[in-house]
């Protein structure tokens, strides 16, 4: 019996060491298993052959069987071709080469069955097929009947005749050699349960299949397949993590919460928020450590929610903190912070960058005695002198702007780590969270405070000059306040802060009633708070910015977001930036101005702005537009998974079972010990020595 793990390609046929070189450093292709897992990107039908005198020049792609009765060459200089005269006794065509004359010449031979593989076409009256692909016949019977892989490979394996073909014939004929089954990966219970196709038999058909029912079911076993083993992945290192750390558990909701919630909480909580809050106060009860996503969309209240759970942890005699990725956010939370809760006896402190010296000192002595219960802070909370007396519970802010590493530091600030609430305003569709941050149980705000009216967007070009400015001034005439963000990704680059401060002096000169402030990253934080204090005092009228103003600022009094060179943004970062007007009662406005000229996908983001304001929908578009990958808050944390086959676009309903699924086995055989269950333990851990590290994920 063949070893498929263990067995070099070099030893099969048709490989040799230099061509498994190659195949190991283009596709990472090592073992026959590896190999067996080169799916193809398609597959072309041809399963039926015509014959000659069935042809017409509206056929697609069609294949014939026949012998070459005649070459002849003609023309001269670029127009030389090579016409070759085609028979299968029903008619005759002509098959035409204006390459590789010769070889082609001598390499085929007459009285020999071919299969010939072309578009048809009509030159001088007769069929013609040009450049067709050609087979012996019963080669073709072996490999290249039914529905035919096509494989993607590099121009590297072509140069060493490592084409899609070659690839094709290699694969099967590893297939072919195999005497025994490939082991099945997943528990009988489940491939029975779901009707599954057997991993041997889906990897046959999926190298080389005879009908699209069969084929689909191929396709549909090994999506399974990939996703399953991510998600079992996933799950089973939550669970260890799980068993490693046990939980503080916060049983008493007491005085403080109380009086605040009764007394001092100045609106009613909507549903959607009261039933998150019912659900981490179900973790903090579990014993179990809390590691948990709050999604909501832009001003839908997380850190309403924050707070309120932060006051259970200090109601349980635990600290608690809040960390956010900029000062500004970090300040604008401690004032929230303060006000609410100034008729309380808590101890609330800011701890950031630029908190020093003696104030600094007193702050880390609070937080070490205890005597400090809440802490409010940006990354310098992070820092190793941070110690706390007994941390509790820890809440990030926008996650997404934090790295995992950053996050996890805040686990070690405890004997037993605390309570982890992750929030983040950039949605990322269910699948795709279901899959980078698989390990936390997540929680959704789906619904925004009553009372906000749906922000109105429009979408402007340069030339409208004229337009946006009326509008704008329209609005400050009403008492309102605007934000101007231009494009600076990098914050090195000239040009792009060249556009800023003209678009600045602009402004000033357009509306010279108005005070016009401007922040950008150059500036240095202290510079930076100056200006965003007094937009905040309505001290300045217009703020024209980049995105450092992109999460979290709340100014409700600002009604309209101008986003410059909207094209160069992506659909998540508009979102958010778009996110910071219609924070108070009246209508808001959020304009996106750009140049006249659009790629097809900008003009879709753009339409895509203008139609919805739901966060989630624009997630679900970002990701059919870019793919998973390169969304925005997936960058950050880095895509882990490579998918061969499934798409997290459209391929839910697969995903959904699959991690069902996977819990349930794990429900029953955490460790996965059971003998029915051997072999997908085994498959696992292969998987997860290759994909590196899991602790990377969320
Ligand atoms: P985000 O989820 O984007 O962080 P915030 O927590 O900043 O949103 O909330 C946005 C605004 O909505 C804040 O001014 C907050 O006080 C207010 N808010 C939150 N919850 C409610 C509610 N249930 N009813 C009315 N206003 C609310
Ligand atoms: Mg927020």
């Amino acid at each position: 019996m063949i070893d498929i793990d263990n067995t070099s390609l070099q030893y099969l046929h048709g490989v040799g060491p230099q061509r498994a070189k190659i195949l190991s450093e283009e596709l990472s292709v090592c073992t026959l298993r590896d190999l067996l897992f080169v799916f193809p990107y398609k597959h072309i039908d041809r399963s039926r052959i015509y014959t000659i005198n069935e042809l017409s020049t509206e056929m697609p792609f069609v294949q014939i069987c026949g012998q070459f009765v005649s070459f002849e060459t003609v023309g001269e200089g670029r127009k030389r071709r090579l016409i070759a005269h085609f028979t299968d006794g029903s008619g005759f065509v002509d098959l035409i080469w204006f390459n590789n004359i010769n070889r082609i010449q001598n390499y085929y031979k007459f009285r020999t069955n071919y299969i010939v593989f072309g578009k048809p076409t009509v030159y001088g009256g007769r069929i013609n097929i040009g450049h067709p692909e050609i087979d012996p016949a019963d080669d073709h019977l072996r490999y290249f009947t039914g529905l035919c892989p096509v494989y993607s490979v590099t121009e590297k394996m072509r140069r060493h005749a490592l084409d899609s073909r070659a690839l094709s014939r290699i694969i099967c004929s590893l297939l072919e050699s195999l005497d025994e089954p490939i082991t099945e990966t997943l528990p009988s219970s489940t491939v029975k349960a779901l009707q599954l196709m057997s991993l041997d038999v889906a990897l046959r058909n999926i190298h080389h299949s005879t009908s699209s029912t069969t084929l689909k079911a191929a396709i549909y076993r090994l999506k399974f397949e990939e996703l399953f083993f991510i998600q079992l992945n996933i799950l089973r290192f939550a669970h260890q993590r799980s068993l490693r750390y046990r939980g503080f558990v916060f049983n008493r909701i007491g005085e403080t919460f109380h009086r605040f919630y009764d007394d001092i909480l100045p609106f009613r909580l909507t549903d959607a928020q009261k039933h998150v809050i019912r659900e981490i106060r179900k973790d903090f009860c579990s014993g179990r450590q809390m590691n948990r996503l709050l999604q909501g969309d832009v001003g839908s209240g997380k850190t309403i929610v924050a707070l309120l759970c932060m006051l259970i942890a200090v109601d349980n005699r635990f600290q608690t903190a809040i960390i956010a990725p900029t000062e500004i956010l970090a300040e604008q939370h401690f004032k929230f912070f303060t006000e609410m809760l100034s008729s309380l006896p808590l101890h609330v402190e800011l701890l950031t960058g630029s908190v020093r010296g003696h104030r600094r000192q007193n702050i880390l002595n609070g937080l070490a005695d205890g005597s400090i219960n809440i802490l409010v802070a940006t990354h310098a909370a992070f820092e190793e002198n941070v110690v706390f007396h007994s941390l509790g519970f820890v809440v990030i802010d926008e996650q997404h702007r934090f790295g995992v590493a950053q996050r996890a530091t805040m686990w070690q600030k405890n004997t037993t780590p605390p309570h982890m609430l992750v929030m983040t305003a950039t949605p990322i569709p269910r699948t795709l969270a279901m899959t980078l941050y698989g390990d936390l149980d997540v929680s959704v705000i789906n619904e925004l405070p009553p009372g906000r009216k749906a922000i109105r967007t429009v979408h402007l070009y340069e030339s409208s000059r004229k337009e946006l400015i009326d509008g704008i001034r329209s609005q400050l005439n009403q008492g309102r306040q605007v934000y101007v963000v231009y494009p600076l990704i990098k914050e090195s680059e000239n040009s792009d802060l060249k556009d800023l401060e003209s678009g600045y002096e602009q402004l000033r000169t357009e509306l010279p009633d108005y005070v016009v402030g401007k922040v950008h990253g150059r500036m240095s934080s202290l510079e930076k708070e100056v200006v965003m204090k007094a937009f905040i005092a309505h001290e300045i009228h217009i703020l024209v910015s980049t995105t450092v103003i992109e999460v979290g600022v709340n100014v409700p009094n600002a009604s309209v977001m101008v986003i410059q060179s909207a094209e160069r943004f992506g659909l998540a970062q508009l979102h958010q930036l778009r996110g910071r007007v219609g924070r108070g009662t009246e209508q808001s406005y959020c304009i996106l101005v750009t140049q006249y000229k659009l790629s097809e996908a900008t003009r879709r983001r753009m339409e895509i702005m203008t139609q919805t304001t739901d966060g989630f929908e624009i997630a679900e578009a970002d990701m059919r537009l870019r793919g998973p990958g390169d969304m925005e808050g997936t960058q950050q944390s880095g895509f882990p998974f490579t998918l061969r086959l499934a798409d997290l676009t459209s391929d839910v309903d697969i995903l959904e079972k699959a991690r069902a699924i996977a819990a349930q086995i794990l429900n029953s055989d955490p460790t996965c010990e059971n003998p029915e269950n051997r072999a997908m333990f085994l498959n696992a851990e292969r998987i997860r020595k290759q994909s590196g590290d899991w602790s990377s994920i969320s």
